[in-house]
This record gives C-alpha cells, sequence and structure tokens, in this order.
C-alpha cells in the first residue's frame, strides 16, 4: 500500500454532490484540493463494468491531466430485487434526451421497476449503496477503497438534503432516508472515529487508514 506524502490532491470528479462531501471529509485533515471540474478537465467515459474500473480511468484521467495525486469515486445503488440494478448504471438512469440529469425522474425509474416485480415491502426493497474510491499517481499507480451502506429503498421520496437518490435510501437501523439527514450525520467522518455512515465515509475511512497513518 503506497501512502500519500503529498497535502495538494485532486478530487476527480464532476458532480458537484460528491465533491462537496468528500470536500467535508477532506477538509479537516489540512488538504488543499481543487476538483476536476473546477481545473475544466474533460470528464472520461465511463466505459468499466465495475465500480473499480469506472474510478481508476476517472482518477488516472486527472492524476494524468494534473500531475498530481488524484481521488475519484465511483457509486451507485444496488438493489437486490432488480438483480443488483442500477448498480454502475445509477447515473446513467438519470440521464434526460437532453443531456441533464434528472434524479426525480431516475428515483421513479426505480420505483416502476421495483413495482413491475412486485416488491412494495420493505423486506423486498433491500439495497446497498457502494462507493469505491480510487487514488492514482501520476506515474499510474492506484489504491482503491471500497466502502458499502445496506438499506431499504423508501416511497414517496423523502427529504431534501444531499443529492441523487439520497430521498429514497433509508440505512439500516434509521427512520430517516439520507434526503431527510444533515450532512455531518450523512457522511460526518474524522481520524479515531469508530464508524461512518454513509458508503463514501467508509470508503474514506480506509482510505485514511490505509494511505495516510491518520
Ligand atoms: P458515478 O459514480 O459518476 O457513476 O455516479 C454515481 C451516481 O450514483 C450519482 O450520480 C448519484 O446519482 C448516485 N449516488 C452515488 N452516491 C450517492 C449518494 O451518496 N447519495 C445519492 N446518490 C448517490
Amino acid at each position: 500500500m503506497r501512502k500519500l506524502e503529498t497535502k495538494t490532491i485532486v478530487v476527480a470528479s464532476h458532480n458537484a454532490g460528491k465533491i462537496r462531501e468528500i470536500q467535508d471529509l477532506i477538509g479537516p485533515l489540512g488538504f488543499t484540493a481543487k476538483s476536476a471540474a473546477e481545473l475544466n478537465f474533460a470528464e472520461p467515459d465511463e466505459t468499466g463494468t465495475t465500480f473499480e474500473e469506472n474510478a481508476k480511468i476517472k482518477a488516472l484521467a486527472s492524476a494524468a491531466a494534473s500531475g498530481l495525486p488524484s481521488l475519484s469515486d465511483d457509486s451507485g445503488l444496488v438493489i437486490d430485487a432488480l438483480g443488483g440494478d442500477p448498480g454502475v448504471y445509477t447515473a446513467n438512469w438519470a440521464e434526460t434526451e437532453d443531456g441533464t440529469r434528472d434524479f426525480t425522474m431516475a428515483m421513479q425509474k426505480v420505483e416502476t421497476a421495483l413495482e413491475k416485480v412486485g416488491a412494495t415491502k420493505a423486506e423486498q426493497r433491500t439495497a446497498r449503496f457502494v462507493s469505491v474510491l480510487c487514488l492514482a499517481w501520476p506515474d499510474g499507480h492506484t489504491e482503491l477503497f471500497r466502502g458499502e451502506v445496506e438499506g431499504t429503498v423508501a416511497w414517496p421520496p423523502r427529504g431534501s438534503q444531499g443529492f441523487g437518490y439520497d430521498p429514497v435510501f433509508q440505512p439500516e437501523g434509521y427512520e430517516t432516508t439520507f434526503g431527510e439527514m444533515s450532512a455531518e450525520e450523512k457522511h460526518g467522518w474524522k481520524p479515531g472515529d469508530a464508524q461512518a455512515l454513509s458508503h463514501r465515509a467508509r470508503a474514506f475511512k480506509i482510505f485514511v487508514e490505509t494511505c495516510l497513518d491518520a
């Protein structure tokens, strides 16, 4: 496992919600981090079929473009009753004809698919959010960190916090969806904390504990 020696990195993402959450996590650790979006890097095509492959594509593209270590996130919602869909295609389910993303529509698509297979009870609607973070160096070395959080798909959507599919994801052991949680409750974590809730914060915890010696 290679250690991260520099305090300047690039957040290899164009997704405002992810960038905000990763900035919340790395900020207190003393990092200076710009995002690939701020640096106007082109968004690479996510041609992989796993979270790991797509996370690597994004982190390597950003490390090559910036000459700096780059941290990407590839994530998605994996729903058991849908055979793992939308999975790595979670962002694609939100794509509209004009190329923008509409998550109200995407959440409705998920609900329609669940109704189609008769998954109406909570126990038939189990799912997990997965996040794979990839740290890539300009020389092509990569390290991967995977975080998952179990839960169920709620309907109708509840809450307006967070981003993406947060209003329909209710983590196990909670009465609220991610959309009803504060940023701190959803993804708050700092070195020394025993646990983090969100998939991204769980992956980040592994990154810090293995690559930073924090
Ligand atoms: P990708 O990693 O760019 O392929 O996109 C993953 C998609 O999964 C995002 O566009 C979001 O819609 C969704 N997603 C990932 N993490 C979260 C989360 O923490 N909350 C809500 N939606 C998420």
